[in-house]
């Protein structure tokens, strides 16, 4: 009789592949933490994860960003030891991609985009977008394609991504209501530029204004209304909230 290899979490429920998974070992002092996205089983039975980020400390220390496992690099572990990991819970670290990637399109990025039907050409590294040396993200080249981004354009919109990463790293080291409602602002500007580079309508209702850094409103909730009028607010959101501070 041959063990059934496992296939649940550490909860005991079903991997779900695509979902983000996290873990932490213990090894000579250090804990490394690492969450990532869940890709298959690999024929011995463990899960393939893809990192998104790995953060390690030693003994009581905080935990800081484990140089060792960087993002991308892709582990394979055991699935029961894997806790699912929330994408509100970690949208800062999340690669930032324009608008989902189709699935069609989804398998061909594990080639180089290069392959792909693209009018000019562009490689992996001219979509590609970097601040001090570290990706930012990569512009989506389905709809680079689709919406027939020159490349006049497309400096201009890598220009604005790595605007984008500023204003969250200004938001990042601050808690001044003020200066976070300002940079917030900053950031719906943006947004409006980006559309008017992209082609698209200058419309409020798909700007993604949850996704500033220390807003506590609900990213699920007003993700699926993008495009409606709605707002879920949170009143302790220190940006868009009713509460005095
Ligand atoms: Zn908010």
């Amino acid at each position: 009789m041959t063990e059934k290899t496992g296939t649940r979490d550490a909860l005991g429920n079903e991997i779900s592949l695509g979902q983000l998974y996290g873990y932490s070992v213990d090894n000579s002092g250090h804990t490394h933490t690492v969450i990532g996205k869940s890709q298959k089983f690999t024929a011995t039975g463990k899960l393939t994860i893809e990192v998104i980020f790995s953060k390690s400390a030693l003994w009581m220390g905080e935990s800081k960003e484990n140089p060792w496992i960087e993002k991308g690099k892709k582990v394979s572990v055991k699935p029961s030891k894997c806790f699912p990991v929330y994408e509100e819970d970690i949208a800062h670290y999340l690669i930032e991609s324009e608008v989902d990637i189709p699935k069609e399109y989804q398998l061909e990025m594990e080639k180089p985009i290069d392959s792909l039907a693209n009018d000019f050409n562009y490689t992996n590294e001219e979509l590609a977008v970097r601040y001090n040396g570290n990706l930012v993200c990569v512009l989506n080249p389905y709809l680079i394609n689709k919406m027939k981004i020159d490349r006049e354009t497309l400096e201009k919109l890598k220009l604005t991504h790595i605007e984008r990463a500023k204003i969250f790293a200004a938001m990042e080291a601050t808690d001044d209501v003020f200066g976070l409602k300002y940079l917030a602002e900053e950031f719906d500007k943006l947004e409006f530029k980006q559309q008017a580079l992209w082609g698209w309508p200058q419309d409020a209702n798909m700007h993604r204004w949850f996704d500033v850094p220390k807003c506590t409103c609900p990213k699920m909730d007003n993700a699926e209304r993008l495009g409606t009028k709605y707002r879920i607010i949170a009143e302790d959101c220190p940006i868009h909230g009713t509460n005095e501070n």
